[in-house]
């Protein structure tokens, strides 16, 4: 694979600058639950030696209700709803694994996340294959041209026939497929990996952590470790995959056509070493930014950073939060000023919060790919972009038409007022979206996932003293609606009056009953444009 890893081969020439940005790789993993997320992210975190205690990360439960007392919901059903991010070093470079949460309910802040990654980890059960919500993540990241490397997991369990596996991918995403391993064995008789391109068998019993050249290992000697082996099928087997399988092309892999695949067993701890490798190999470096002016480059010297994701802080008692943003050039330095281009004025980063595996430590600097927690008292949103004095927006923070939408009812009918305010500040926050009905009916929430629903509940009460219930609107879908003819858009806010809201920037929704109703106006309106993601600005 030496050739591959020369295509980042550093340059005699290069700054500093470029130095740390090319060595920096930001990823997520995207997974169905079950399928091994939360043990592979245990084992990635112990390969950089982030942690040093295995089991660390599925102890959520325990150790993060100190830090989110807050958040009833995320202890009772023991699931983090937040997501985090996790920094690691491994052999010279930086890996930033930024976590959606692991529950099988899902929100905005998961698909938000996959906007500040430069790549993904797709991990598929081997039992299962490809399943509903990795299908779902995955299409979030072809929006983007996210290269994806696939680790296929739990081969030490009876799994699908894999190249039976590796036609699903192909054929359900619309992605090559590339295997850089290969299993040796199936299931109880799982004995470790091919190398596809050096040849060579790693075992599972010994060695399989390590990252580095595979045991040779002849085939026949395979046999004599496990009688079950028919040593003739697996030679045939190996010269059949590779011989005929997709040569891995790296261009193809960056534009998001092609996947590189690997197989192993996290809980084993088995093809981890193979995965970071090819990590570092084969995933970009942090990637230029589109922007409303330009395109921003990641060694560009100024520093420019996006909001993708608002955590409200674990004491209920202030109200700070932290932001997070991710750095896309220039470097950050602790104590900097940087001007909210929303606003125009200028904020003080003076401790923004590194997140290393579960413990915030305080950083000095960052650079492009990097995730910093910025600390502040409601002045950041999502989207918003922050930079040394410059005047653009980064594009691309999107907002998802909501699949739940509830009408909400105040049982104090004296705080309206106060319920306003409160819900202004949580769609600001990404916490759900709100929808201002033209008409002045009551303002109406959306959500992607339900669970955001109770974290709405949850905060209006414990932060604003308001006990509020959700109830069922006649209204179940929201698209935000636009023209190239202004005259045309307001002909047909005009004469819909009645299913008209203004979302958070005060930018015209159309609401229908259901899909039937939305494909009736849509047919209807002509020179008018349906959309269910917009671009957060
Ligand atoms: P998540 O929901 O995707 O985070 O999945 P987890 O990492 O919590 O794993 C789900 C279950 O599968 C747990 O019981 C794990 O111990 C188990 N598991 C994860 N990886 C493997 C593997 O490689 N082999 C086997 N046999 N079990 C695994």
């Amino acid at each position: 694979m030496s050739d591959i890893a020369a295509t980042t081969a550093e340059s005699p020439a290069r700054s500093p600058l470029a130095a740390e940005v090319s060595r920096r790789r930001t990823f997520a993993i995207i997974s169905h639950p079950d399928a091994g997320k939360t043990t592979l992210t245990e084992k990635l975190l112990l390969f950089g030696g982030a942690i040093n205690l295995a089991g660390q990360v599925k102890a959520k439960g325990e150790r993060r209700n100190t830090r989110s007392d807050w958040m009833k919901i995320e202890r009772e059903r023991g699931i983090s709803v937040v997501t985090s991010v996790m920094t690691f070093e491994f052999e010279g470079l930086v890996f930033n694994l930024l976590d959606t949460p692991g529950h099988e309910d899902f929100s905005e802040d998961t698909y938000r996340t996959l906007t500040a990654v430069d790549s993904a980890v797709m991990v598929i059960d081997a039992a299962k294959g490809i399943e509903a919500r990795t299908r779902k993540l995955f299409e979030v990241c072809r929006l983007r041209d996210i290269p994806i490397i696939t680790f296929i997991n739990k081969m030490d369990r009876e799994s699908r026939d894999v190249f039976e596996l590796l036609d699903e991918i192909e054929k359900t995403l619309a992605l090559d497929t590339t295997p850089m391993t290969w299993p040796v064995g199936r299931g109880r008789d799982f004995l470790g990996t091919y190398d596809v391109i050096n040849g060579g068998v790693r075992l599972l019993e010994g060695g399989g952590a390590k990252t580095g050249a595979a045991q040779q290992i002849e085939i026949a000697e395979l046999a004599k470790l496990n009688a079950n082996l028919d040593a003739s099928a697996v030679k045939d087997e190996l010269e059949l995959v590779t011989e005929a399988s997709k040569p891995f092309e790296l261009e193809a892999f960056r534009e998001g056509h092609l996947t590189p695949v690997y197989f192993g067993s996290a809980l084993r701890n088995f093809g981890v070493g193979d995965l970071l490798e090819g990590l570092g190999k084969f995933a970009p470096e942090p990637r230029a930014q589109d922007s409303d002016q330009r395109k921003v480059e990641a060694t560009d010297p100024r520093m420019s950073a996006f909001v993708f994701k608002i955590q409200a802080n674990m004491d209920p008692n202030h109200r700070d939060r932290i932001a997070f943003a991710r750095l896309c050039s220039g470097k950050l330095s602790r104590g900097m000023k940087a001007k909210l281009v929303r606003t125009g004025k200028s904020m003080p980063l003076s401790s923004p919060q590194f997140f290393f595996a579960q413990d915030r430590s305080v950083a000095d600097e960052a650079f492009a790919g990097d995730v910093v927690g910025i600390p502040n008292h409601g002045t950041l949103r999502i989207g918003d972009t922050l930079t040394e004095g410059e005047d653009f927006n980064f594009v691309g923070v999107p907002s998802f038409a909501p699949e739940i939408v509830r009408r909400v009812r105040l049982t104090d009918a004296m705080k309206a007022k106060k319920l306003k305010e409160a819900l202004q500040q949580m769609s600001e926050e990404g916490v759900v979206q709100v929808f201002r009905p033209r008409d002045g009916a009551p303002a109406l929430v959306g959500v992607v996932g339900a669970l955001q629903l109770d974290v709405l509940k949850a905060r209006l009460e414990a932060e604003y003293s308001l006990p509020v219930e959700f109830e069922v609107s006649e209204f179940q879908l929201a698209r935000w609606i636009s023209s190239e003819d202004r005259k045309k858009l307001d002909t047909f806010v005009a004469a819909n009056t009645s299913s008209i809201a203004d979302d958070v920037d005060g930018d015209p929704v159309y609401l229908a009953r259901n899909e039937f109703y939305l494909g009736y106006t849509k047919e209807r309106a002509e020179g008018i444009e349906f959309t269910n993601v917009k671009d957060v600005k």
